[in-house]
């Protein structure tokens, strides 16, 4: 009788951990609180509480590889099935999968994806668990051997099917902006801090699906992706066919990112231990 089951009622998260470090813990903590927020779920629990469950969950893996925790808040279990609902209590539901590592070398001749036109709602930008599109775009990438499906909403390019995405045009990195009509990517937010870091020139301005495909360079980003090059589309090359030079310097820069939050991780959850609001 949960409704996360019945209905799809419910947001989730997914937080990388490597070496048992969150990385962007705070980014995701806040992500979940807006899509509870948005969906009207009261939070079941605080900062600390959430960081000792998937601290216990990251407790449990021996061989100590790079973990991803799925967790999931459903609005809970009712006694009729019917559309609308009282006050439930939420469920809460945890599991980890290892992150494949992403290795600089297998990934310079790129990936493939396929474009397709985004049908989805317009509440894109709520991490919400019915994902009944997403999976059907993520299926039929998969069927074309493809990593990624790309949409188009009105002929703008919004995300991937489950990552956001970037082009390069002559040295400036371009990507969709935050909007309800896609998810606020944490790696997106990390992307873009590295690339400003690095000095380079970032727009979040919204782009057609010609600018996607005479791109210098395009790539997808997500949590458990990391940030792909994206070398063929719809079977057409991108540019040379091969990952550009600016995904190799933000391909470093991102994994310098994840190496600095380890050796700052405690002071960060220190950090957060105290600001949690219980
Ligand atoms: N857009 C969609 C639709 C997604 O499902 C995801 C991955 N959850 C992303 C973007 C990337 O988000 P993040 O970088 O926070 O993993």
């Amino acid at each position: 009788m949960d409704r996360g089951f019945l209905f799809g009622d419910g947001v989730y998260e997914v937080f990388p951990t490597y070496n048992k470090n969150i990385f962007g813990l705070d980014s995701h903590l806040n992500r979940l609180q807006d899509g509870l927020d948005a969906i009207n779920i009261k939070n079941p629990h605080s900062k600390s509480e959430w960081i000792n469950l998937i601290n216990k969950l990251l407790s449990f893996d021996t061989v100590n590889t790079n973990q991803a925790i799925y967790l999931q808040v459903s609005r809970g279990c009712d006694k009729d099935r019917k559309h609308t609902h009282g006050d439930l209590k939420p469920t809460v539901y945890l599991q980890s999968t290892s992150i494949l590592p992403r290795i600089k070398d297998n990934l310079l001749k790129g990936k493939s994806a396929i474009s397709r036109d985004d049908i989805r709602w317009s509440q894109c930008n709520t991490k919400a668990t019915s994902l009944l599109a997403n999976i059907m775009y993520a299926q039929e990438a998969k069927e074309n051997n493809a990593e990624e499906a790309i949409l188009c909403r009105d002929g703008i390019v919004t995300e991937g099917s489950s990552s956001n995405v970037f082009i390069v045009k002559n040295n400036c990195i371009f990507t969709h902006p935050k909007s309800p009509n896609i998810l606020p990517g944490i790696t997106r937010e990390i992307v873009i801090d590295c690339a400003k870091n690095l000095n380079l020139k970032v727009k979040e301005v919204t782009f057609n699906k010609n600018a996607l495909m005479s791109a210098d360079e395009v790539w997808i980003t997500s949590s458990t992706r990391e940030i792909l090059p994206i070398t063929l589309i719809d079977n057409l090359k991108i540019n040379t066919g091969n990952a550009g030079p600016l995904w190799s310097i933000i391909y470093d820069s991102y994994q310098d990112s994840k190496n600095a939050n380890r050796s700052n991780s405690g002071r960060v959850f220190e950090k957060i231990k105290s600001t949690a609001k219980n």
